[in-house]
């Protein structure tokens, strides 16, 4: 194809090699200026630097070789500026970006409204279990997690739940199919309360440890305004040698006052856990009268709230089976836990459980 629009050269004098030379240098600036994108510079490339039909091999062929031997010299010298020329112009046109066209289409009206995109917000649960343990986290406790599916032996036997005793009744629970076979112990079920992870951390470190284990827990409860057959926990493990009473009750009194406000009062009702020995029931003044007595405390003026205790030796002697400085004799602690689901509750005034989990938007969206 180029051949037949490559100009024949009439003469090899320096007047007819400079203005054929001139033409084509015209010609190839003129051939640049319509490259705007890659396959138009792949298309400049063909048509000037082809190997086999390129126009410059035309004047290496047609204008190079033909040359007397005395122009060859003038028309070599030429023919390299040329060269040059056609190869910075690619060179150029490539690195180039779009061009004024290109830019002008793809332009951004920044007049225009933009589009609005919705903020993620806290789940109340997830919130509420977060300002929880965060108010432990200030006390120096660090975070625990263990496995949802739990053995009988993590959940039941070693918070002091012998086989067969009726404290398991308490805690309805859901259990894996198909393990009949299996040792008692060794059975899967759902954990029905995150205190199987006191164990799993003290199996792991030696006192002392002040921990917090937040987390989901499952119990074969029918779903009421109250209850549901999931639900979360956050319980705490303090361990350490000297560990009485009063510190309990000063730290779930300090949380208490975190999380409710300042004027809230605390008081301690003996109860019963298998994994404490004494057990106590923590009541919280009513937030809602102030403890004047009202609907929601049901005029009593208290709300109880968690359960916690001193931690029972027994519990102790399991976990000195792997590590033998639960000692008993020489260490002591106490543990507790709270539904976060309750104190949410109680803390947004909401009245059904279900709420948490519908996933209806109104509902949610008054806590983004
Ligand atoms: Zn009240």
């Amino acid at each position: 194809m180029t051949s037949e629009t490559f100009p024949t050269l009439s003469a090899f004098d320096d007047d007819a090699l400079d203005s054929a030379f001139a033409a084509l240098e015209n010609r190839a600036r003129v051939d640049a200026t319509f490259v705007s994108n890659e396959s138009d510079a792949e298309a400049f490339r063909l048509r000037w630097l082809g190997r086999k039909q390129g126009l410059l091999k035309d004047v290496s062929d047609g204008w190079l070789k033909a040359a007397p031997p005395t122009a060859k010299k003038s028309v070599g010298e030429r023919f390299k500026v040329l060269k040059d020329l056609v190869e910075s112009l690619l060179e150029s046109a490539v690195g180039t970006g779009p061009t004024d066209a290109t830019l002008a289409a793809e332009a951004i009206d920044i007049s225009l409204p933009g589009s609005r995109r919705l903020t993620g917000a806290e789940h109340p649960i997830t919130r509420t279990l977060n300002e929880i343990v965060a108010v432990f986290a200030a006390l120096g406790y660090s975070v625990g997690v263990g496995p949802e599916v739990e053995t009988d032996f993590y959940n039941f036997e070693s918070m002091n739940f012998p086989p067969g005793h009726p404290a398991r009744d308490t805690q309805d629970t859901l259990v894996i199919a198909h393990q009949d076979r299996r040792p008692l112990r060794d059975r899967l079920l759902l954990r029905t309360h995150t205190s199987p992870v006191q164990m799993r951390t003290m199996e792991q470190q030696p006192p002392p440890v002040r921990i917090v284990i937040p987390g989901k827990v499952h119990r074969n409860d029918a779903q009421d305004a109250t209850h549901s057959p999931i639900f979360h926990q956050v319980e705490g493990l303090c361990v350490d040698t000297n560990i009485t009473l009063s510190d309990l009750k000063g730290t779930l009194d300090h949380a208490m006052k975190a999380l409710f406000g300042s004027a809230v009062k605390t008081r301690f009702f003996p109860s019963f856990f298998p994994f404490t020995e004494p057990s106590a029931d923590v009541q919280i003044s009513c937030i809602f009268c102030g403890g004047k007595g009202c609907r929601k405390c049901k005029h009593s003026g208290w709300i109880e709230l968690l359960g916690c205790g001193m931690v029972d030796p027994a519990v102790f002697a399991f976990a000195a089976e792997k590590q033998p400085a639960y000692d008993p004799k020489k260490i002591s602690g106490f543990a507790f836990g709270m539904g976060v689901e309750r104190i949410a509750m109680m803390k947004y005034g909401i009245s059904e459980i279900g709420q948490f989990y519908a996933g209806d938007m109104r509902f949610l969206g008054q806590f983004a």
